[in-house]
């Protein structure tokens, strides 16, 4: 069974000891994508994952200049046979890449405390905003997504952000805006995108670590557009 959780970009949250539950009843491995949470929020193997994955390219490096991933296990066998993959195949990171990422993990829990602290402030204002229909934020890490009242907002708002920069990363120690249904999951067909409530007035935000209020200052100009 292979999950994410918090899921991208919904926010929704799974409960990992109960899948781990169901994964050991019908004798699967569970292994989680922890990406979103880093393991400063949540530590899968501690409730009864197999195998951690992480997108090292988003929090763990933080600072949007680096491609690397990760895997962790306390299963002496699996751990085995992935050294012997990652041996067999050259599938390791480079010395450069190695460094910048465990330079970025040193500042991992500053960082991930003013991402949270930043992606509340912010909810806070979308939620209160008369073009935000919903904000979908689990009231922990720096990922956030929302609904705008209408899908002709986007366009203008991404246009007007000066502070936050659209683009498709997240975890960096920059604010990201994404708009997923035309960039992360534009390759999910339409049916399935509607179906799972990924629609046209869907945005998702990854806070920075930049002062909440320029943030916020930001997006009160960038939704300020003519309807
Ligand atoms: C970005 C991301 C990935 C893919 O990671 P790359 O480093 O871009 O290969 C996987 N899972 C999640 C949750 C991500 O955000």
């Amino acid at each position: 069974m292979f999950i994410e959780t918090p899921t991208n970009p919904q926010m929704q949250e799974a409960d990992i000891l109960e899948l781990s539950d169901v994964a050991k009843r019908h004798n699967l491995l569970l292994i989680v994508d922890n990406t979103f949470y880093t393991p400063l929020i949540q530590q899968p193997l501690k409730e009864g994952a197999h195998i951690v994955i992480h997108s090292a390219t988003k929090y763990l490096g933080g600072h949007n200049d680096l491609v690397a991933g990760l895997i962790a296990t306390n299963d002496e066998t699996i751990a085995e046979k992935l050294f012997n993959i990652q041996n067999g195949i050259g599938m390791t990171l480079g010395a450069f890449d190695s460094w910048l990422l465990v330079r970025g993990m040193k500042t991992l829990a500053l960082r991930m405390k003013k991402h949270e602290e930043n992606a509340r402030s912010v909810s806070q204002f979308l939620a209160e905003h008369s073009l935000i229909k919903e904000v979908l934020y689990p009231g922990r890490g720096g990922m956030l997504s929302f609904r705008v009242t209408s899908s002709d907002l986007v366009d203008p708002v991404l246009r007007k952000l000066q502070l936050i920069t659209f683009a498709e990363s997240l975890g960096g120690v920059e604010s990201l805006m994404t708009y997923p249904s035309v960039q992360t999951h534009a390759d999910v067909p339409k049916e399935v995108r509607q179906q799972i409530g990924i629609d046209d007035c869907l945005m998702r935000m990854s806070c920075g670590i930049e002062n909440a209020e320029d943030l916020i200052e930001d997006l009160r100009q960038a939704f300020q557009v003519e309807r």
